[in-house]
C-alpha cells in the first residue's frame, strides 16, 4: 500500500507474446492500477548488436521492466530487428529530430515510441508517427524535458521563451512553457484519436520535477513516467532522483520511473527497485538487508561484514527475508526487531539468530560462511512450507561475557595499518 493512494490513470501497455507485456499506469476505464514499473536505457550504440543486447540483457537480469535504446541514426533503427530476437524485455525507441527513425523503428518491431516535442514538431510528420504506433498498437510517451523544451530553431520565439525563462520565476515560466507544450502536442493525438500515451516532465532540478509531475498529474489522465533528467553521477545523482521522484511517488503520482545516473545503468535500475520497495510499491525480491549505522560500541568489522553479506546474498537468495546484521548486543535486538535472521556482533564473534531462536555463536572470520548457510536453510524451510517470512520477531539474551565494547574499531584500524605497510612494501 502506497503512502498516498496512486492516482487513477489510463493504461498503456508495452511488449509483446514474445517478450511479455508491461502495463504502466491504470485505474480508469475498468483497468487495474499496474504496479510502479522501472526503466532504464542503454548507453551504448544501438547498432553495436551483439555489445548492444548484452547490455539489454545485463539490464533485465538486474530488474529492468523496460528498456530504452537510442536510435539517432538509420543504422540504429536497421539493428533493432536483430536485437529485438535476442532480448527478453520491450524495448523504447528514443526518437529525437527524425521522424524517420521512429516510422523505421515502428517497421523493426519495437515496442514504444518516445518523441519529443522540443524537436519534432512538424504536425504532419507527427501524424505518420502516430498512425504508424496506431496500427501496430503501440504507445507513445511524450517526454517534454526541460533541457529540450525552449525552442531552437525560431529565432524570435527563442529569445521570448529564454527571456521568460531567466526572469525573475523561472521555475513557474518553464513549467508553463512545459505544460503548454504538453498540451499544444498532445492535440494533434487527440485529433487522430490517439490515447496510448504516457508523459514525462523531466528537469535537472528536483523542486521543478515535483512541480511539473504534480501540475501534469491535474490536468491530464495519462499515466506518468517520472524521473529527473542529467541527475549526474550515481552518488549525487540518487539523492536528487530519490528527493523528486520519492516525493511524488509518495503523493500517489508516478506509474513508470527512471532513474538516470552518468554510469553503469544496472544502478539506475537497482535503485530504481529499491525507491519502490522503500515505498512498498512492489514486492521486494531478494533479501531485505537492515544494518546498523555502526557506532562506537562496534564489536567487529562491520562496516566490512555488511557490504560483504550484501554481496552474497544478492546473488543467492531470491526470497525477501528480512536480514539483520548489527555491530553489538547492546541496542542491536531492539534495532533489528522484526527480522527473520539476524546477527550480532558480540566479542570478535557472530551470534546468529533464526526468527527469535539463536542457531550458532561463531568467531568472526566464520560469520559470512554460517549466516549464508542459515540463509539458504531458511529459505528452503520457507519454500517448504514450514516457515513463514516475518512469523517470529528476533528475542535476544545478551551472551556473557560480553566482550569489550568497540573492540571492531580496533580490527579495522589493524587492518588499514596491515594494508598500509603491505603497499610501502609493494611499492618499494
Ligand atoms: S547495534 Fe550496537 S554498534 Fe550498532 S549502532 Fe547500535 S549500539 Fe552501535
Amino acid at each position: 500500500m502506497s503512502i498516498h493512494p496512486r492516482r487513477p490513470t489510463r493504461q498503456i501497455t508495452v511488449g509483446d507474446a514474445r517478450v511479455g507485456f508491461v502495463r504502466i499506469g491504470g485505474g480508469l476505464f475498468g483497468t487495474t492500477p499496474a504496479p510502479v514499473s522501472v526503466q532504464t536505457m542503454t548507453t551504448g550504440y544501438t547498432h553495436e548488436v551483439p555489445a548492444c543486447v548484452a547490455e539489454i540483457n545485463r539490464l533485465t537480469a538486474a530488474g529492468a521492466d523496460i528498456v530504452r535504446v537510442a536510435v539517432p541514426e538509420k543504422k540504429d533503427t536497421a539493428a533493432l530487428k536483430e536485437i529485438l530476437q535476442q532480448v527478453r524485455v520491450p524495448i523504447v525507441a528514443d526518437v529525437h529530430f527524425h521522424f524517420q527513425r521512429a516510422l523505421e523503428a515502428v517497421e523493426a518491431g519495437v515496442h514504444k515510441i518516445r518523441l519529443n516535442p522540443g524537436n519534432i514538431q512538424d504536425r504532419a510528420q507527427v501524424r505518420d508517427v502516430i498512425q504508424a504506433c496506431k496500427s501496430r498498437n503501440l504507445p507513445i510517451r511524450i517526454g517534454v524535458n526541460e533541457g529540450s523544451i525552449i525552442e531552437r530553431r525560431d529565432k524570435q520565439k527563442r529569445l521570448k521563451e529564454l527571456g521568460q525563462v531567466f526572469s525573475d520565476s523561472k521555475r513557474g515560466y518553464m513549467l508553463a512553457i512545459m505544460v503548454t507544450k504538453l498540451e499544444e502536442y498532445l492535440d494533434i493525438f487527440y485529433e487522430e484519436d490517439f490515447y496510448d500515451i504516457s508523459i514525462s516532465a523531466k528537469s535537472m532540478d528536483a523542486a521543478t520535477v515535483i512541480e511539473a509531475y504534480t501540475e501534469i498529474s491535474k490536468r491530464f489522465d495519462h499515466p506518468l513516467h517520472l524521473g529527473v533528467t542529467h541527475a549526474g553521477p550515481k552518488e549525487t545523482g540518487c539523492i536528487r532522483s530519490v528527493a523528486a521522484l520519492g516525493t511524488l511517488l509518495a503523493n500517489g503520482i508516478g506509474d513508470t520511473i527512471r532513474i538516470s545516473y552518468a554510469s553503469d545503468a544496472v544502478y539506475e535500475v537497482e535503485d530504481g527497485l529499491e525507491l519502490l520497495y522503500a515505498l512498498s510499491l512492489r514486492e521486494r525480491k531478494g533479501v531485505d538487508l537492515i544494518a546498523c549505522p555502526t557506532c562506537g560500541r562496534i564489536q567487529v568489522d562491520l562496516i566490512s561484514l555488511v557490504q560483504d553479506v550484501r554481496k552474497m546474498v544478492s546473488t543467492k537468495i531470491d526470497l525477501p527475508i528480512k536480514l539483520a546484521v548489527m555491530g553489538c548486543i547492546v541496542n542491536g535486538p531492539g534495532e533489528a526487531e522484526g527480522a527473520d535472521v539476524a546477527v550480532f556482533a558480540g566479542d570478535r564473534r557472530g551470534i546468529i539468530y533464526v526468527q527469535g531462536e539463536k542457531v550458532a555463536n561463531v568467531p568472526e572470520e566464520q560469520i559470512l560462511e554460517k549466516l549464508l548457510a542459515e540463509c539458504l536453510a531458511f529459505q528452503e524451510k520457507v519454500r517448504r512450507g514450514e516457515a513463514k517470512l516475518g512469523e517470529k520477531k528476533v528475542d535476544i539474551i545478551p551472551p556473557a561475557p560480553l566482550g569489550e565494547l568497540g573492540s571492531g574499531w580496533q580490527q579495522i584500524a589493524g587492518k588499514k595499518q596491515a594494508g598500509a605497510v603491505g603497499l610501502t612494501i609493494g611499492n618499494s
